[in-house]
């Protein structure tokens, strides 16, 4: 369900690195992933996570007044949503923001998990400094339809980072959150180095509130060989993260890891 909502203010101080601010077009978000924390980021209460949504109909608006006034600044555009998700099929919300921050000349970060994202290309390309981050978590979309079930496909986010490569926009990959045992790092970044990102971010599962349970009820119910793995990984009994840091110095790729 979308849900039309009227706000007041659209950029936010951001502490994400690289980010000054942070514009997120809606509240909530369609692709439910099993592993995401923004529900305690922005205090989500209205029932299951992606089932409701709330987009921010007169967010251009705002906008278009802040860039008149705000100091130059990159502004992340999906921090604690996803800006192309299906909701901005129909609202177009994200595409006339960017609008609004080109016809500004302000830097731009997004971030998603979304091949929409390409619709968007004429815009992208005008940018003086723009980069799209696409989110990959595995290679196995069997896998990726449970952990993200409102999101491209594997194969359509691959294509999306290289159309967005073969028209001069910056690219880099969010492989993030590494699932134990389920993100098959070696061939993942086999797929991801043939589209040539400039870079690629790698995060652990990161265990904020309810993102332990929400994660463990998902092994349970789809994976429950890896219940026990996951729990002594959760428990701090095996380091599973190290291991993917040794792998990510003996690629080719430029890997980033995230260490918030
Ligand atoms: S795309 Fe991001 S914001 Fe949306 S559900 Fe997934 S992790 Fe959460």
């Amino acid at each position: 369900m979308i849900k039309e909502i009227i706000v007041k203010t659209a950029l936010s101080p951001s502490k994400l690195p690289g980010l000054d601010y942070a514009l997120n077009p809606y509240r909530g978000c369609q692709h439910a992933c099993v592993y995401c924390y923004a529900t305690s980021v922005i205090h989500w209460e209205k029932g299951k996570w992606g089932d409701i949504v709330e987009a921010k109909i007169n967010l251009p608006r705002i906008l278009s007044k802040e860039l008149r006034v705000k100091k130059k600044g990159v502004v992340g555009l999906g921090t604690v949503t996803d800006p192309y998700q299906q909701a901005e099929k129909k609202y177009e919300i994200t595409r006339r923001c960017l609008e609004l921050l080109l016809m500004h000349d302000f830097p731009v970060c997004i971030q998603t998990k979304s091949s929409l994202v390409l619709r968007d290309i004429d815009l992208l390309k005008k940018f003086s400094n723009l980069e799209v981050g696409i989110t990959l978590t595995t290679h196995d979309d069997s896998v990726r339809e449970k952990l993200e079930p409102g999101a491209s496909s594997v194969e359509e986010r691959l294509h999306a980072l290289s159309e967005l490569s073969k028209n001069g926009i910056k690219t880099w990959v969010f492989m993030g959150p590494v699932m134990p045992y389920l993100t098959d790092f070696e061939t993942l970044t086999g797929a991801i180095s043939i589209v040539k990102p400039a870079y690629v971010l790698v995060d652990k599962l990161r265990l904020k509130d309810g993102v332990q349970n929400s994660v463990l009820g998902f092994i349970n119910e789809f994976y429950p060989h890896l219940t026990e793995k996951y729990e002594r990984i959760f428990s701090g009994e095996e380091n599973y993260f190290d291991k993917i840091l040794e792998s990510c110095a003996n690629k080719t790729l430029k890997f980033k890891i995230k260490s918030l």
